[in-house]
């Protein structure tokens, strides 16, 4: 038989995978397939293609994005900073390396040089090979692929960038210090003075400890700090959080600007996506 990593099981029902979230939740996936799997230098990769979800990567047992909703958080992580900024030639992104977010950005014309910093390059090579209902196999020119640790690469850079976008996995391994204060400081001197940045800021359901201190970690630094979410059904707890920090004040009604193709991302979602349900209000307001 088979060995099966960790994060796979098989029962008479077939075979799984069981996403361990926290002590009294475990999420479990009924999978066709174990179509890639991969011990990298930082953390073991699988692609699944699962029943209801389609194609999934997983990172050390966690989902990271699917066919089936991975759109909604690659449009909602892009679009948002660069139909709000005037003019984002220079765009940042950091993580993000399933794809979905480059080829969302690839969509603006304004972009003339969108570099991508991923700490690991097996998900890229994994996510082009396998999985490109997210990654639309990007092989846009203006992308420039570099394999290095975003939180090392952004205090190198100043003054360089339109737009960063964060586009990381949850705050445990590798991805610990993208949710720090000194790797958000870095990220403003990286930004141009006009510069924008948004990152994920998790679940106001399951982890609104670490959104509201992203927030307030992004607010000490930006003048201007707006929260906005989206739903990711594969993402626990659904609802999901975005802050994006913005050193000039954020023009709102460039959201009726919104053209490019998309398939949760409109006008009214944009402009919408920043009105918080009063919970979320009350737990930004504790911090
Ligand atoms: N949409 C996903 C989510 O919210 O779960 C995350 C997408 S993407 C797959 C996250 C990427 O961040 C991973 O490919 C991971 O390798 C990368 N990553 C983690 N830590 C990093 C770091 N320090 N520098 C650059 N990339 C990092």
């Amino acid at each position: 038989m088979e060995r099966l990593s960790m994060y796979l099981h098989q029962d008479k029902g077939g075979l799984w995978l069981t996403e361990s979230e926290r002590d009294n939740l475990k999420l479990n996936y009924r999978i066709k397939e174990v179509v890639f799997e991969q011990q990298s230098r930082f953390q073991h990769v699988m692609i699944l293609d699962c029943y209801d979800f389609g194609r999934m990567l997983v990172l050390d047992g966690a989902v990271q994005t699917t066919s089936m909703d991975g759109h909604i958080y690659n449009e909602m992580i892009t679009h948002l900073p660069l139909t709000l900024h005037p003019d984002p030639r220079r765009v940042l992104i950091i993580g993000g390396g399933d794809c979905g977010a480059a080829r969302e950005a690839c969509k603006y014309r304004q972009v003339e040089q969108l570099d991508m910093v991923e700490i690991d390059e097996l998900v890229v090579q994994a996510c082009k090979a396998h999985l490109p209902q997210v990654s639309g196999n990007l092989s846009d020119p203006r992308v420039n692929f570099i394999y290095a640790d975003g939180v090392e690469f952004v205090k190198q850079a100043k003054g360089k960038y339109d737009v960063i976008i964060v586009d990381s996995s949850d705050p445990v391994g590798p991805a610990t210090q993208l949710f720090e204060l000194d790797f958000y400081r870095n990220l403003h001197h990286a930004l141009k003075e006009d510069g924008m940045m948004v990152c994920q800021s998790q679940s106001p359901i399951f982890q609104p400890e670490v959104m509201a201190q992203t927030l307030g970690r992004i607010d000490s630094l930006f003048p201007h700090t707006h929260m906005y979410w989206a739903v990711v059904p594969t993402y626990p707890g659904g609802m999901w959080s975005f802050t994006l920090g913005s050193k000039r004040p954020v023009d709102f009604d460039r959201c009726a600007n919104f053209d490019k193709e998309a398939t949760y991302a409109n006008k009214d979602v944009l402009s919408g996506c920043f009105q918080l349900p009063q919970f979320v209000k009350a737990l930004l307001d504790e911090e």
